[in-house]
């Protein structure tokens, strides 16, 4: 199987069983450049598991996951992270007795060690990184705050930022806005949609409304496999979809 090569990420075929329990189903997918990506569907329906299949987290049984001509099922989750792909998960993991400035530095990619005028060049860096960074997840402000007397949504979007540093040309989120307010919501698809200039995003999520405001394109997966596929307004439409999911 070769990849199109206009597509970010080519998953084909792919399988998982665990005991016989095939969790993820022959799927196939392709995310494009630029794209926002929404993965949707019941509990238990594959989701999560697909993002843990592309960040190595957990082995295919079969199938193919290629990334830039890549193919990860053959790669470890830090080479996986290398190559360009950032994950986030359910729950920040985040250092709260860390400020904000000191997360997100942490998080830069270390280079070489370097010495003197270099060393010094690189502070500059990453103090410029890092402000940029901080700005487009509405931390600007918090720099020296410490990250425990944050917002459940600013934690969020700390960890958001502390893979942005990272330059990622692929970021999954799980279920990013759970437990946000209705603003930290607005701010955070206003987030996504000004981050996918040079990246591509996926991101599971119930919130409809949230949904709409961010996905290119939409895929319902139902017991490992892709019930419906296309934009909001199709998927939305779609008999099946609404049987065994937004009915509910
Ligand atoms: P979703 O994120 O769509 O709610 P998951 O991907 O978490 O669903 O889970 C899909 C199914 O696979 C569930 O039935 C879950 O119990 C099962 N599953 C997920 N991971 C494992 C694992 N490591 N071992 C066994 N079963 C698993
Ligand atoms: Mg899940």
């Amino acid at each position: 199987m070769t990849a199109q090569p206009n597509f970010l990420l080519s998953v084909e075929g792919l399988t998982v069983s665990f005991d016989g329990f095939k969790a993820v189903d022959d799927l196939s997918f392709y995310v494009d450049e630029n794209e926002i990506r929404v993965i949707i569907g019941p509990n238990g329906a594959g989701k999560t598991t697909v993002l843990d299949l592309i960040c190595g987290r957990t082995k295919a049984t079969g199938g193919s996951i290629q990334f830039r001509g890549k193919e990860l099922t053959a790669m470890r989750e830090h080479q996986i992270v290398h190559a360009g792909i950032g994950r986030k998960f359910q729950n920040p993991s985040i250092y709260d007795d860390l400020t904000v400035f000191e997360n997100l530095e942490i998080s830069f990619p270390r280079g070489r060690s370097v010495f003197g005028a270099l060393a010094f060049k690189r502070d500059q860096e990453v103090r410029e990184r890092v402000a940029e960074v901080a700005e487009t997840i509405f931390l600007a402000d918090q720099l020296d705050t410490s990250a425990e007397y944050l917002s459940h949504g600013q934690k969020q979007w700390l960890e958001i930022g502390m893979l942005l540093i990272q330059d990622p040309e692929l970021l999954m989120l799980d279920e990013p806005v759970a437990g946000m307010s209705v603003n930290e919501r607005k701010k955070t698809a206003e987030l996504l949609n000004r981050i996918t200039k040079g990246r591509s995003v996926i991101v599971i999520e119930h919130d409809m409304k949230f949904v709409e405001d961010i996905a290119h394109k939409v895929t319902v997966l139902h017991q490992g496999r892709i019930l419906s596929e296309g934009s909001m307004e199709r998927v939305k439409s779609d008999p099946k979809v609404v049987e065994v999911y937004l009915g509910h």
